[in-house]
């Protein structure tokens, strides 16, 4: 059985807690590994070492900097085959997915090789007579990100990219579900060209995360993953008087137009409905038709598009649409809640309750899913799922449709399909929502625009890659000076304007 140890001060090496946790192969469900499970002291270690080194890091210009980003986009495009490999054993998505999810990781380390731009600082000259005054934007010091297990190469890389790219060492934490693919990513920025120490991989679970909250070099945590975890994480975070951005899970709604192309939106419904079996924070989990005839003609062109996905292992190639959950409890987590949604009157149009893979009874395969007249007090409707799981809610009009994704507690993505630009342009401008897709299923920002939800699915002010990020790993100082008869001047004891 392989161990799976962490990446510090440039090197793979081995846990020392004594503690592990099971690494599951998804499509057979045996265990593949065992991840070690930091203690506090193997944290605190990593930290002290990453704060020694991080002083010559940012102090290396931006630009050379931004060259080891340029180095990363191209290890990452060599290793792109070998990366997926690893992440379809360990997650179970589908090698198209898998690379699907290392490259919008590559996107934000494209993004960050602007860092020299981007770090640039602001310069008023003659503020005042003989007096200059600019702003610089500075390295918080050791950063840390802890990261959920259904990205495991792009919200890394959401992460490191950009704390690196503005001078702080940064400690991930990434999921103990997958956690080779992170350690793979911070041996190919070492290849790269970054300094030892600068990154630290630390696996663990929420004694590592408590370790992470508690300790006193760490200025700035970001954190993506469940809701429950992102409000304690955050809580917790800003008690100890850390910069803290937490990303949380998501009830993502489609709302479907009577005027809108139902072939399209069948197939946006399938593809954001299923893909990944589900486990994706922009999933659509929700269809909201408009109109009992919208809602039956649209169920009559899903039902064959679901009827005919094919799910199975990442090794069957092309021929499958979907893998397994990434374990059992997840599995066993979503049948429960469908059993829910049938107990609740709920009409389960299709049920995958029984699906079963031949070869790979133990694997954590889902079957897809459909329910039709689901209300909002179903558990199926209020609670995320994440597995290939739709619920339909009918609409009698656009507002109440409007009102469905409004109320719900979760606010990550929404999408409308419609023809009309006028209603479109409306659900745009008053949905309470972070990102909008218009004729969109998943409106995943790219990597130059930020990344984030409202309501219960993020909790602090600034979002994930783009320009945002690099607010968040930098801090503003602001310097006014005068040089060099004015100090001869004496003292002013006022609080004045600038002369
Ligand atoms: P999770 O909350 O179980 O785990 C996320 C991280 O928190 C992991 O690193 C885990 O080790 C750690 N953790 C788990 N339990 C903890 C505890 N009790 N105390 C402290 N730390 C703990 O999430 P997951 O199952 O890995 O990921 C799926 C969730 O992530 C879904 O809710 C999904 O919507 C969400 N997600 C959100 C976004 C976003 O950008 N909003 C993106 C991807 C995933």
């Amino acid at each position: 059985m392989q161990d799976i140890g962490h990446w510090i001060n440039g090197k793979l090496v081995a846990g020392t807690s004594g503690r592990f946790a099971d690494v599951f192969n998804p499509a057979t469900g045996e265990v593949q590994a065992r991840v070690a499970l930091a203690s506090q002291a193997e944290l605190d270690a990593a930290v002290a070492d990453a704060a020694k080194a991080q002083p010559k890091w940012a102090a290396t210009n931006p630009q050379r900097r931004a060259r080891v980003m340029m180095e990363m986009v191209r290890l990452l495009n060599r290793d792109m085959d070998k990366l997926a490999e690893v992440l379809s054993r360990e997650h179970g998505k589908t090698i198209p997915d898998a690379k699907g999810d290392i490259q919008r990781g590559l996107e934000v380390v494209e993004f960050c090789i602007g860092a020299p731009h981007l770090l640039k600082g602001e310069f008023t000259d003659s503020a005042g007579p003989g007096i200059d005054m600019y702003s610089m934007r500075q390295a918080l010091g050791v950063a840390a990100g802890i990261t959920p297990f259904n990205f495991p190469a792009m919200i890394p890389l959401w992460k490191m990219a950009p704390a690196l790219a503005c001078g702080n060492a940064f400690i991930l934490k990434p999921s103990e579900r997958d956690p080779s693919v992170p350690l793979m990513l911070a041996a190919l920025f070492k290849e790269a060209g970054l300094p030892d120490g600068v990154l630290q991989v630390i696996n663990g679970d929420k004694g590592a995360v408590d370790a992470i909250l508690d300790n006193e070099t760490i200025a700035a945590v970001g954190f993506v993953g469940s809701t429950p975890i992102a409000e304690y994480i955050y809580a917790k975070g800003c008690a100890n008087g850390k910069r803290v951005q937490c990303f949380g899970g998501a009830k993502n709604h489609m709302i479907i137009m009577p005027d809108a192309d139902l072939d399209q939106a069948a197939d946006a419904l399938v593809g954001a409905g299923y893909g990944a079996a589900g486990e994706r924070c922009m999933a659509i989990s929700v269809a909201v038709p408009v109109g009992d005839e919208t809602a039956d003609r649209l169920i009559e062109k899903l039902i064959p598009r679901i009827e005919k996905l094919k799910v199975g292992p990442y090794t069957a190639g092309n021929d499958v649409d979907y893998g397994p959950v990434v374990t059992g409890a997840a599995k066993a987590n979503i049948l429960r809640l469908v059993e829910t949604g049938v107990a609740a009157g709920a009409k389960l149009v299709i049920d995958g309750r029984n699906f079963k893979l031949q070869g790979y009874e133990e694997g954590f395969f889902v079957g897809p899913h459909l329910f039709d007249h689901v209300t909002p007090d179903m558990d199926i409707y209020t609670k995320e799922i994440f597995g290939p799981v739709l619920s339909t809610v009918r609409a009698k009009s656009y507002e109440e449709a409007l009102k469905l994704a409004m109320d719900h507690e979760y606010g990550n993505g929404t999408a409308i399909y419609t023809r009309d630009g006028d209603t479109a342009r409306d659900f745009a401008a008053r949905v309470n929502v972070g990102m909008i897709g218009i004729n969109v299923p998943i409106p995943v920002p790219l990597a130059y625009h930020t990344f984030g939800g409202w309501k219960k699915s993020s909790f602090g002010d600034l979002n994930q890659h783009g320009p945002d990020a690099f607010r968040f790993y930098t801090r503003t100082k602001t310097i006014t000076s005068r040089w060099p008869s004015g100090i001869k001047e004496g003292a002013s004891l006022n609080f004045k304007p600038m002369e």
